[in-house]
């Protein structure tokens, strides 16, 4: 049995909805999928009552990707079995993602300030509902004729050096594992290639010794970033820091010339299992309903406000 714990959907910044996701990851053999959007879990619904629509033997885990700032480090933290409708969650969602729209427009302006016209509205048809972020200015960016691909963009105008680049704010990462411990979830650190995990800050504290401290969960050792050498590096510090083990393909859907990952990277069942004995005990009403995979009928509270609010 075989799972991919980290996936994005139209909800953030994936091409795919939530319902061509679980089609997809059903042909491609997964047992079970986690629905990682950036800031944003509402596709966690929508995915659960697909699977439930279409008879299909695939568990969905709620799960998010928030995005957390440490000094000039930007750090991606994987939520898994958070609870939407906990005390605060949809807030601090909405908080982040109006931090998104902020950066959509500011890039914007910056572009006007360097002679690249691009209309944010350009920009939000390309995100629709979902958490805005630099790959949709990309496609917006190929759409306007200003560069070839989305890859240019990135190179060219949204990469951190770039002189049209606009750095981001957000919360540190021990607030963004409080918040996800606070839904009942547990925290992953998403691809750690990413972060400099082991460089020792100005008091002599490892960025991992600080997120071990703020009660990090586990650590993201299967990752299309990481090397097979790499993955046996982050095992050992998961294993030597008392961290679980999580990964997955971190797939963004199919692209011009990029084929879909899914099914590419999974990871044992028994990680998601452990993940799940591993779940702050509840503490609130809310999260008490919540009793497993494949509640879809706890979800659809969710989704009933939000075809209710459209
Ligand atoms: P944002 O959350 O707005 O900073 O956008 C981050 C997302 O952009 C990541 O999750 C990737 O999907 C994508 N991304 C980041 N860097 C690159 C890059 N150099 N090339 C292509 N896509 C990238
Ligand atoms: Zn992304
Ligand atoms: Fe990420
Ligand atoms: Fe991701």
């Amino acid at each position: 049995m075989k799972a991919d714990l980290h996936l994005h959907t139209t909800c953030s910044d994936g091409r795919l909805s939530p319902e061509a996701l679980v089609l997809a990851a059903a042909r491609a053999g997964l047992s079970a999928i986690a629905v990682t959007d950036h800031d944003n879990t509402d596709a966690v619904a929508e995915a659960m009552a697909a699977v439930a629509e279409r008879g299909l033997k695939l568990e969905v885990v709620p799960g998010v990707e928030v995005t957390a700032m440490r000094g000039d480090t930007e750090l991606h933290i994987l939520g898994y079995f958070v609870d939407p409708r906990a005390p605060g969650w949809q807030e601090a969602m909405a908080r982040a993602r109006r931090e998104r729209e902020q950066r959509a427009a500011a890039f914007v302006a910056k572009f006007a300030a360097h002679g690249i016209r691009l209309g944010l509205d350009a920009v939000q048809r390309h995100a629709g509902d979902g958490a805005i972020g630099r790959p949709h200015v990309a496609r917006a960016l190929v759409e306007a004729g200003a560069c070839g691909t989305e890859q240019q963009a990135f190179d060219r105008y949204l990469n951190p050096g770039c002189p049209t680049f606009v750095p981001r704010g957000g919360m540190d990462p021990k607030e963004a594992i409080a918040l996800i411990h606070a839904a009942g979830g547990v925290a992953s650190l998403a691809h750690p290639r990413s972060v400099p995990l082991s460089e020792p800050d100005a008091k002599g504290e490892t960025l991992l010794a600080y997120l071990v401290a703020c009660g990090l969960d586990a650590l993201e050792v299967i990752h299309p970033s990481a090397t097979s050498m790499l993955r046996a590096h982050y095992a050992r510090l998961a294993a030597e820091n008392g961290l679980l083990v999580t990964g997955g393909s971190d797939d963004h859907g199919p692209r011009p010339g990029h084929p879909s990952r899914i099914g590419d990277l999974s990871v044992p069942y028994s990680w998601l299992a452990a993940l799940g004995a591993r779940r702050p005990r509840s503490t609130g009403e809310v999260s008490a309903n919540y009793a497993g995979p494949l509640r879809e009928s706890f979800y659809n509270g969710t989704i009933k406000q939000r075809s209710q609010s459209q």
